[in-house]
Order: structure tokens, then sequence, then C-alpha cells
């Protein structure tokens, strides 16, 4: 997505070699305005595939799932995540390794809100080694949902996660697909990585 890309040349700051920061409009201040037209690519993208329900994880992932959900007319469920376990047989749970904070978290997603059968898309702010999105794809098989496809932002390609995701046979989107970036630059590959 060209106007995704340019917000990211414009606003991005990266970190090294392997994080980069939005917080300008994605992860700390909302550009709802900008982030509505990313919604609205993601509807083109997916609209033709049935969807009863957006699934995203906290927190990032929440704003961004909202807008899309507009055009879908369905309901957002965002799954939780704890550091402390206590047993709860109402929802569903996995295990999520974070590289970025290098901790070892569950999410969970209530039963009353996930049901077998329900037709879900997938969207998250970034995709980085798959940790996350792989967790909520879980999430979706022990409810019985079916996993009708993942909408990222923005992808870093050069790490693991979209290989990883496809794999598993799910259908990715993302919008912006980061090869490599440093202080000099960022580089962006084909959009579509399915
Ligand atoms: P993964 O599980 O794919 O390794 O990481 C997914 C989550 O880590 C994303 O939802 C995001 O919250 C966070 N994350 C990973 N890499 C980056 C990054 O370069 N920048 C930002 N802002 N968040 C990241």
């Amino acid at each position: 997505m060209k106007a995704l890309h340019d917000k990211i040349r414009q606003e991005g700051i990266v970190v090294g070699s392997e994080i980069l920061k939005v917080d300008s409009f994605l992860n700390h201040q909302l550009d709802v305005a900008f982030l509505d037209q990313v919604a609205q690519e993601f509807y083109a993208r997916f609209k033709d595939r049935p969807i009863d329900k957006i699934v995203t994880v906290e927190v990032s992932g929440i704003a961004i799932a909202a807008l899309v959900a507009q055009y879908f007319k369905v309901p957002v469920v965002f799954a939780k995540k704890l550091t402390s376990k206590t047993l709860d047989d109402a929802m569903y749970e996995t295990l999520v390794h974070s590289f970025t904070k290098n901790i070892d978290y569950s999410i969970r997603l209530s039963k009353k809100y996930l049901k077998e059968g329900d037709r879900v898309l997938l969207i998250d702010d970034f995709l980085a080694k798959g940790q996350a999105a792989l967790g909520l794809v879980r999430i979706c098989r022990q409810a019985g949902a079916k996993v009708q496809g993942l909408g990222i932002v923005i992808e870093k390609g050069f790490q693991q996660g979209g290989a990883l995701l496809r794999e598993e046979g799910v259908h990715l989107v993302s919008l912006a697909r980061i090869l490599s970036m440093d202080e000099s630059g960022i580089v962006f590959g084909e959009e579509d990585y399915v």
C-alpha cells in the first residue's frame, strides 16, 4: 500500500536493524483518518471471504481491528495477554513467546465470544517472528473456528513470521512488507505475501 510505505518512510524510526517504531500513527498516538484508509484497504483485500468475526490481540491490534470491523459489520474480539496463569475453563488459552520482550505470556479468549464454525479474520499491527499470530491461530483451532485470513499492517519480511504462517496454510496479506531497514532507509518488498 503506497500511502503506508510513504507514512512509514516519513514517520517511522528504525531502532538497530530489527525494530521499527511507528508510535506517531499506530503504536502510541493513533492517526485515525490514516488508519481508516488502511482498514479500507484490508476490506478491499478480504471482502470476498465470508467473515463473522475479527480477532486480534491486545493492545496494539485493537485500534486497527475495530476500524476494519466497521466495514465487515462484525464484532471484534481481542485476546487478552496475561503473565500469571490461573485456570479458567471458560477460556481458550495458549502460550506465546515474545522475542521483543523475551518473555512467555498466555493469551486468552472467552468461549462466549468465539464458537465452532465462526469464520475469522485475524488482524494485527506487526508480524515479526509470528508467535502472536500463531497463538491466535491456535486459539481459533481450539474453538473450531475457521481462519479466513490474516491481515498485517507491517510485516518485517526479514524475520520468519510470514514463512511460519504460510506453512500453517494461513492466507496472509501484509500491507507493507519490509525486506531490510537501517538508518539510511527502508526497503519494501511485494505487498502481498501469500
Ligand atoms: P511476533 O510474535 O510476530 O514476533 O511479534 C508480534 C508483536 O510484537 C506485534 O504485534 C508487535 O506488538 C510486536 N513487534 C514485533 N516487532 C515489532 C517492531 O519492529 N515494532 C513494533 N512497534 N512492534 C513490534
